[in-house]
Parts: C-alpha cells; structure tokens; sequence
C-alpha cells in the first residue's frame, strides 16, 4: 500500500547521496509522493541532479534559506508547479566548523548567530512560506539531535541551535495546529554525513553509540526515512508537536555504559 499517493512533497537539505533528507525524498517517492528538492548552494547541483533524476523529480531549485528573497522566490516556483503541497522536510543546519570543537564558553557572537539563523529560524521562515500552500493541512518535519538536551562533546553552539529547533517545533504545532498542519522533529542518533563530518570526533561518537544504544548498532537513513514517513503520512494523523528518537534507543538511557563493565 502507497501511503502518500497523490501527495506532494518538498524536500529542503539533500547535499549528496549520504544526506538524511535523500533517504526521506526516496522514502516519500517509493510511497507514492511527487517531490520538489531544493540545495543550498550552487556547487552541489552537480551532485542533487542525478539524484533527482533518479527518482523522476524535475523541481529542483536553490534556495539559501537565509534569504528571504530566494525563499519567496522558491515558493513562488513551488506554487506554479505543484499548487499546493502537503509535506515540507527542513533537514538543514550549519555552524561554522570552529564552533564545533573546543570549549562552548569560546562560542563567538557571530557563531551562535549563524547557527540559530541557519538552523532554527529556518524552519520558521520555511514553515510560514508553506503554510499558504497546505490548504488541506498538511506535515512538517525537521531534523534534530540529542545534543539539544543533554551536553555531547564538541556539539557546542548546535545543541543550543537545536533547543532553539525543538522550541519552534511545539510552538509552530500549537500555532498551525488549527489549520491542520501538524508539525514534528526526529532525533535521530548519529550517522555519517557531509555535517556530521563537521563535528569533532564524530567517529568516536559513532562508536560510542554502537557500544552502549540498547540495540548495540547505529541508526541509518532509512532508519529515519521510514519514521519520516509515518509521521508525514496519515499513520500520524494524530501526532504534532513531538520529537520522535531514532536513535537505537540512545537517548532513554541514564548511565550508559559499555555491556559488561559492571
Ligand atoms: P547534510 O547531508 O550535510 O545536510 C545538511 C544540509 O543543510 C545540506 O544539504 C546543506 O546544504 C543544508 N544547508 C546548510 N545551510 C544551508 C542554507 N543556508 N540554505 C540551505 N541549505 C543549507 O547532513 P545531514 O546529517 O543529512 O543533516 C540533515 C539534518 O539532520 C541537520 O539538521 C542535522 O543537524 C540533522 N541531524 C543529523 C545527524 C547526523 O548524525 N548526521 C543526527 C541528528 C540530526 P548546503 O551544503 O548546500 O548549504
């Protein structure tokens, strides 16, 4: 059964073939979805075209989500071709790489800025640009980390950028709730991406979660992917305002240690 037949998607953040928001945009394809893709810069068409093309879509635009201009613009292009939309996935964020290393009480004026602008505030200005076009409700979904709750090493300025995410997240569900458009965040655990790579000690952290997660392995993509896509279908009708984990269950633990240690 196609779980999102008929339905029209758009799909912020696929950098290349190890992005996140690449295993949603084949999750929603697979099930039926017409999808839109935009990048953020101009060096990666060369990499998002093929992709795209793979999977039959033809809508594939930049848009620096920092700019309100190209945001319209997008949106603009988005309403000529599709009409309306149903589903808006925001898989994006960004801290300058020496804010990602080191100690968190260095974090610089114009780091904490970047990263709240490109990281949170994003979803709002993505979100306000989509609502117009969900006119029969419809799901938005951001991708967040643990990192918002609880201090990871080297996380840094991203961890305060992501409580600002899961912030706007419940404040944007309460907001839109009454037109119908739910709005969710999944926390997925760590898996080796183009930003992941960004993060000091990424490696390590991959370890780590392998050896102590409650289901001793590391999430991937699709992992994320299909918890997407029940939460953008109608499998998650009844759910707005939440940050699902997928994250081999990392995050309920209180003291993780490796097995055997005790
Ligand atoms: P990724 O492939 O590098 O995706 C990040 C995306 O953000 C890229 O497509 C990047 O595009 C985009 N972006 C950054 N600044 C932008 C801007 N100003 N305008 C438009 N797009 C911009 O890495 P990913 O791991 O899949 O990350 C996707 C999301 O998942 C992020 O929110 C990340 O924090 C989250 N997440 C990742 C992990 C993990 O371990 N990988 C875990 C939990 C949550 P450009 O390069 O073109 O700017």
């Amino acid at each position: 059964m196609k779980l999102l037949e008929g339905k029209k998607a758009l799909v912020f953040g696929i950098a290349n073939h190890r992005s996140i928001a690449w295993g949603i945009a084949q999750q929603l394809y697979q099930h039926g979805a017409e999808i839109g893709i935009s990048y953020g810069i101009p060096q990666l068409e060369r990499r998002v075209m093929p992709l795209a093309e793979s999977i039959g879509v033809s809508f594939v635009e930049k848009c620096d989500v920092n700019n309100d201009e190209e945001i319209g613009e997008l949106f603009g292009m988005a309403a000529d071709k599709f009409g309306e939309i149903d589903v808006l996935i925001h898989s994006i964020a960004f801290a300058p790489q020496e804010e990602l290393t080191g100690r968190f009480v260095a974090t610089s004026r114009s780091g904490f800025a970047t990263a709240l602008e490109t990281s949170a505030y994003s979803l709002i200005a993505l979100t306000r640009a989509a609502a117009p076009m969900m006119r029969n409700g419809g799901s938005v979904l951001t991708m967040t980390y643990y990192g918002a709750e609880k201090v990871v090493p080297n996380y840094n300025v991203m961890g305060v950028a992501k409580a600002a995410l899961e912030a706007s997240v419940r404040y944007l569900a309460a907001d839109l709730g009454p037109d119908g458009i739910r709005v969710n965040a999944i926390s997925a655990g760590p898996i080796k991406t183009l930003s992941a790579a960004g993060v000091a000690g990424i490696r390590k952290m991959l370890r780590y979660v392998e050896e102590r997660a409650p289901l001793r392995r590391n999430v991937d993509q699709d992992e994320v992917a299909k918890t997407a896509l029940w939460l953008c279908s109608d499998l998650g009708s009844g759910v707005t305002g939440e940050v699902v984990y997928v994250d081999a269950g990392y995050n309920i633990l209180g003291m993780p240690e490796p097995p055997g240690s005790w």
